[in-house]
């Protein structure tokens, strides 16, 4: 009587399990369905994207030609569109990639100076900044390590910083970028004297999609993946990212990355320093 009642109880239980299995699986479908979706459609997008810029670009060039002040105006508005879709594109493609817990991307190791990393940044967002009449400087410790890195993700994290600092500090401000080593990590960051952000948000900043509403941000569209990215590339380093603000001051972004194991593989636990 017993073993009946325990074999009927086992049997429905396993039947529920089993339509929760099938629903999980369900959903895990439509999930990587949907992934599969934003990988092509993100990867198809770049294509048109790339030869937009090519074209556009070759419009200010003066072999084609002198433009008059109202076609190089539109021009210039056209190529920023250009920009900021191809931005949120990689940031989309990068996100689902770097996400340290769905993504399966191996690091692509190469030994990357820190420094030079730093320097590159900043020397591409000068025109940028200097459109806006923010003031962007570099500002690195000089005893920076040779790191065994994924230049790629860096590269990303860093951008992503510097290109938020000049969205949303007002013109007129200042950006400083720098590193040094402490504690057994080099630390990259990223110094503005903008609006600053509020206690509550600052714990919520680097969650997915997290943005901030203010008025004086309106103009600048996001997608609030950018500095998800730059905790997730931290993270698959070992390290971390974080932020310290006071409002109405400006904000300073970190990220930090481990100076230990395969982060300087082949220097056998000796920092190059210069
Ligand atoms: P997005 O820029 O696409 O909104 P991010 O993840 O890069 O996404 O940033 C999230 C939010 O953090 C932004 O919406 C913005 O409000 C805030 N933020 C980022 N950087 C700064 C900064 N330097 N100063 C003030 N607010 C910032």
């Amino acid at each position: 009587e017993d073993r009946k009642e325990y074999l009927d109880t086992c049997a429905y239980a396993g039947e529920i399990l089993l339509s929760h299995l099938q629903h999980v699986i369900h959903y895990e479908q439509l999930i990587q369905n949907q992934s599969q979706f934003v990988r092509v459609v993100t990867h198809d997008l770049r294509t048109p994207l790339t030869s937009m810029l090519g074209f556009t670009s070759m419009l200010e060039s003066p072999q084609v030609g002198e433009l008059n002040e109202r076609q190089a105006y539109y021009v210039t508005k056209i190529l920023s569109g250009i920009n900021q879709i191809t931005k949120l594109v990689e940031n989309i493609q990068d996100a689902g990639r770097y996400d340290p817990e769905t993504g399966f991307y191996e690091l692509d190791r190469t030994f990357t100076d820190v420094m030079e990393l730093v320097d590159r940044t900043v020397s591409s967002y000068l025109v940028p900044a200097e459109k806006q009449n923010i003031k962007l400087q570099a500002a690195c410790a000089d005893n920076l390590p040779i790191m065994n890195v994924d230049v790629g993700m860096l590269d990303r994290a860093l951008t992503n910083l510097v290109d938020n600092a000049i969205k949303y500090v007002p013109d007129g401000g200042t950006v400083t970028v720098g590193a040094d080593v402490r504690d057994q990590h080099v630390v990259i960051w990223v110094q503005d004297n903008g609006y600053g952000i509020s206690e509550e948000n600052l714990t919520k900043l680097f969650q997915r999609h997290f943005r901030i509403r203010r008025r004086e941000h309106k103009r600048v569209k996001g997608s609030g993946l950018g500095l998800f990215i730059v905790r997730s590339v931290a993270i698959r380093h070992g390290g971390d990212a974080w932020v310290e603000s006071i409002e109405g001051e400006g904000s300073t972004f970190y990220f930090k990355i481990p100076l230990k194991g395969e982060n300087l593989l082949s220097y056998e636990g000796t920092l190059p320093v210069d």
